[in-house]
């Protein structure tokens, strides 16, 4: 029992899961590759789902502190501009609804906060530049092996490495990354460089087209706009093959909007990330080691909830490690029970909205006309699974 929890990835996850266990008084060991625990820089959405987690971890008031609130999330037609949705994210019937407002904050105010926090705990210890490899475990323990030659002594793992987890490989060695052939440029704007069209947003904007999409949304109180462009990359042409690759973009932002055209004008082409996400996969525990996070159901990001799902893994994890803390085997066992059918269920709504948002010809005047038909009421409901659980409890700390 004096062993630590091992976790692999400061990512949201990783550390949100080292910080809910550090609270409880377990001894926890965070180990991630990068020399500086930092996100990637740029904007993320949080759904109302996932300020109860963070209102257990105790950093509520500090995120709301840092958030922009939006008024709505608008869905228009990239070529036509016409409105397909409207949710309106303001107002009685949202807060009635909804457990908590729907909030955008940079990465690096949040994932900034939850460090301080930890830092604060003194039973978790950061262990930076320590890439870990591989694990192995008798009845008593787990090890994890590092590229530095170590070997550290757990009494439990937690994988939250990522989207490209290695100890995900090593559980499912023919499990595999599932490529879209899609690629995403995130850029932000301090808003008084941002086009005029962008400037006068006050909520997610996203524009859909055939094969493409941006979406964009203000952060740290309206000084910045944050910008995700999305590219479907043609068959046979390198995403690294700037020349083609800027043709392409131009072909798609011709018959575009105004306002489509000036938010392609300020994205920064040159960072791309391939898009990816996995397959829904039983068998996240293996022993003393389980899968959290995008290690265990990396979606695309039609839902925006990756990071929502790895936060809310984090709070029901601490709480089984809290109720089951000898016996990881059984906590283990009880979170993936848990949390599998819903995380699968972002993973699959997300893919099949992907092509909601993608889609050209006789698919998209469907998509239009079925979209176009629905209320608020009716996109509330669409939202009451994911927004408002039921199911999912928001465990209190002991
Ligand atoms: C373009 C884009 C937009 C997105 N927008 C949203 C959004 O609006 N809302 C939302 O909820 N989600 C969004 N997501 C998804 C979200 O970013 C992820 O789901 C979330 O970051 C997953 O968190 P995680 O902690 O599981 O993994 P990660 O954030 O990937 O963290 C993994 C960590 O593990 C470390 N690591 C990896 N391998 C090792 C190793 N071998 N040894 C040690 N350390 C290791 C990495 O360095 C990293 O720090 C978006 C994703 C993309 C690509």
């Amino acid at each position: 029992m004096n062993d630590p929890v091992l976790i692999v990835g400061g990512g949201l996850g990783g550390v949100a899961t080292a910080l809910g266990l550090g609270q409880r008084g377990h001894r926890v060991r965070l180990l991630e590759q990068s020399a500086e625990i930092a996100p990637i820089g740029y904007g993320v959405q949080i759904g109302p789902n996932v300020l109860p987690v963070l209102a257990q971890l105790g950093v509520e008031d500090e995120v709301r502190r840092a958030a922009y609130l939006p008024d709505d999330l608008l869905l228009l037609d990239a070529v036509t501009g016409e409105r397909l949705v409207r949710v309106p994210l303001k107002g009685e019937s949202f807060e009635a609804r909804f457990p908590a407002p729907y909030i955008c904050i940079h990465r690096v105010d949040l994932h900034e906060i939850l460090l301080r926090a930890v830092r604060a705990v003194p039973e978790v210890d950061l262990n930076q530049a320590t890439t870990v490899t591989g694990y192995s475990q008798t009845a008593h323990g787990v090890q994890v092996h590092t590229e530095q030659g170590t070997r550290i002594e757990g009494r439990a793992l937690v994988a939250a490495d990522g989207l490209r987890s290695r100890l995900r490989a090593q559980m499912h060695p023919s499990d595999a990354t599932r490529d879209t052939g899609y690629v995403a440029h995130r850029t932000i704007v301090p808003m008084d460089q941002a086009p005029a069209s962008l400037r006068r947003r006050q909520g997610v904007t996203m524009w859909t087209g055939d094969g493409f999409h941006v979406i964009y949304y203000p952060l740290r109180d309206h000084t910045e706009m944050n910008i995700v462009a999305v590219f479907r990359v043609p068959d046979g042409m390198e995403a690294t093959d700037n020349g083609a690759y800027r043709t392409h973009i131009e072909t798609i932002a011709a018959p575009s909007q105004a306002e489509v055209r000036d938010v392609i004008s300020v994205v920064n082409l040159e960072r791309r990330w391939a898009i990816g996400d996995r397959n829904p996969l039983r068998g996240w525990a293996d022993g003393r080691v389980t899968l959290l996070g995008d290690a265990a159901h990396a979606t695309l990001q039609s839902l925006a909830q990756g990071a929502g799902m790895a936060l809310e893994d984090a709070a029901e994890l601490c709480a089984l490690m809290d109720a089951h803390g000898n016996d990881p085997h059984r906590a283990f066992a009880l979170f993936e029970r848990r949390r599998f059918v819903r995380t699968a269920r972002v993973q699959l709504e997300s893919r099949a909205l992907w092509h909601t948002y993608h889609c050209g010809g006789v698919d998209a005047q469907v998509r239009t006309l079925q979209l176009q038909e629905r209320s608020t009421e009716d996109l509330y409901r669409c939202f009451d699974w994911l927004w408002a659980p039921a199911t999912v409890r928001v465990p209190q700390p002991a």
